[in-house]
């Protein structure tokens, strides 16, 4: 399929050449066609299948079909400043030579220019629902020309508590417009929405619940206090152009980014605690290469769009399964290929197997590292759980050994690609025959399959 069969206006499809698209992707596929005719749409599909284009092109198309008004024609809403820049940005390249301006509009930063801008005949305006509706109430501009309302990630709107400002923006709308609402996931009230302001809309979905085949992901079992030196082990053997990592919390992000950038790298954090500059300020540097590690929280991360992450690391397990599709989004985009890395403590098997469950496959665990064969009790993700846990051997007299059998101390050689983090996680073994004993009855206890599965061996 070729970009061509949707009749594009020259002027859009030099916008589209000058993002070098060749081919549209499934969710343009099948949403462009609907869009243009008039249709409202419920779309369910995650950031990363190219889904601004899908709305930002049909669009731009209609509204070049229309009288040219130099006013507020298309509404985008989109729950963080990130992801509304993102829309932003993108809308000022695919709409380039068409003469249509937009204009991201969201709090933190001034409210002057934004008015400004829209007063001088912006026709789009991308907009987070605070700031929006700041804008509204001051009456400073209107929105009864709106033909097209654009709903983003509908889903975190709701989870960031945006509901019940979703609901009076619609207030101010004509009513007649065309709408479109992207959502990731369908909780209940999401879907009620749906319901109430969308007309006999077509539904795409996209693949949703599972990130792009050209994403490798791997599982390392590591407890919390170990996760640090896993980290740098990872990160001083692996070829990493690009590295976006995910912690729970803010204070995690800030923390491990500063003990990352005294470790010699140049990390930088994106988290809710950081003014918009000073977000900004990390985002265009680790985009431009400057900073080639941003460790970030799910919020602060929504939407970013940076091509060429290389490597997503999940130092912290996300709740939902959905955080976890989104995060390993940010990789492989576009046809890409990337890694993933997921560590994970024994608190996190249950979130684990939810996302095995929901990915349909298991995801391979580091079959080449100490860490997840050492000591199959504490492996969190056994197929069955181990007979006796190394403190019950330790407390009966009977140290448990590491893989080596030797203590993981200071003359200790690295036994595989990531084992000098490996070798921290294992107990020391003081009693170099048991610790052998041990080895072989671990060995024995967890093997890794053709696919990488790891499985125990009875
Ligand atoms: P999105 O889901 O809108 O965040 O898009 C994800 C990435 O895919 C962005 O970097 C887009 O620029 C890119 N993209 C969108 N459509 C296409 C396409 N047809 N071909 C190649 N890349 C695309």
């Amino acid at each position: 399929m070729s970009f061509k069969q949707f009749d594009f206006n020259p002027k859009i499809a030099a916008g589209i050449r000058a993002c070098n698209y060749e081919t549209p992707t499934p969710i343009q596929e099948k949403a462009i066609p609907a869009i243009l005719d008039g249709r409202d749409i419920l779309g369910l599909a995650q950031t990363g299948t190219g889904k601004t284009a899908a709305f930002v092109l049909p669009i731009l198309q209609r509204m070049l079909k229309g009288p040219r008004i130099k006013k507020v024609r298309t509404l985008i809403v989109a729950p963080t400043r990130e992801l509304a820049e993102q829309i932003n940005s993108d809308i000022t390249k695919l709409a380039r030579q068409t003469g249509i301006r937009s204009v991201a509009v969201y709090g933190g930063v001034g409210k002057l220019p934004q008015i400004k801008k829209i007063r001088s005949g912006v026709e789009i305006v991308v907009a987070c629902p605070g700031r929006l509706l700041d804008h509204l109430r001051d009456k400073t501009f209107n929105l009864t020309k709106v033909e097209h309302l654009v709903l983003d990630e509908a889903d975190h709107m709701f989870d960031m508590g945006f509901l019940p400002d979703i609901k009076r923006i619609l207030n101010f709308l004509p009513g007649t417009q065309q709408t479109l609402l992207f959502s990731a996931t369908m909780p209940g009230e999401i879907r009620h929405l749906a319901e109430e302001i969308l007309d006999n809309p077509v539904r795409v979905q996209i693949a949703h619940s599972r990130p792009t085949a050209t994403v490798s992901q791997m599982l390392f079992s590591v407890e919390q206090n170990r996760k640090m030196t896993l980290l740098k082990d990872i990160m001083a053997k692996t070829d990493m152009a690009s590295t976006l990592i995910f912690t729970r919390t803010k204070y995690r992000a800030e923390s491990l980014a500063r003990q990352l950038h005294k470790a010699g790298y140049t990390a930088t954090s994106l988290q809710g605690n950081l003014s918009q500059q000073k977000r900004q300020k990390a985002l265009n540097g680790f985009k431009r290469g400057q900073f080639k590690v941003l460790v970030a929280t799910d919020i602060a991360a929504r939407g970013i769009d940076v091509s060429g992450i290389s490597h997503v690391i999940n130092y912290d397990v996300p709740a939902t399964v959905d955080a976890y599709t989104h995060r390993v989004g940010r990789t492989g985009r576009a046809s890409c290929t990337g890694e993933a890395f997921t560590f994970a403590s024994r608190e996190d098997r249950k979130i684990i197997s939810q996302i095995e469950r929901t990915l349909g496959k298991k995801i391979k665990r580091n079959s080449d590292s100490d860490l997840t064969v050492e000591t199959p009790d504490r492996t969190p993700f056994p197929a069955r759980p181990a007979k006796k846990s190394w403190h019950k051997a330790k407390k009966n007299g009977r140290p448990a050994g590491g893989r080596t059998g030797r203590p993981a101390g200071r003359g200790a050689k690295p036994a595989s690609k990531f084992a000098g983090a490996g070798k921290q996680e294992q107990p020391q073994a003081r009693h170099h025959k048991a610790g052998s004993r041990h080895k072989r009855r671990s060995r024995a206890a967890m093997m890794v399959d053709g696919s990488g599965n790891l499985f125990l061996n009875p």
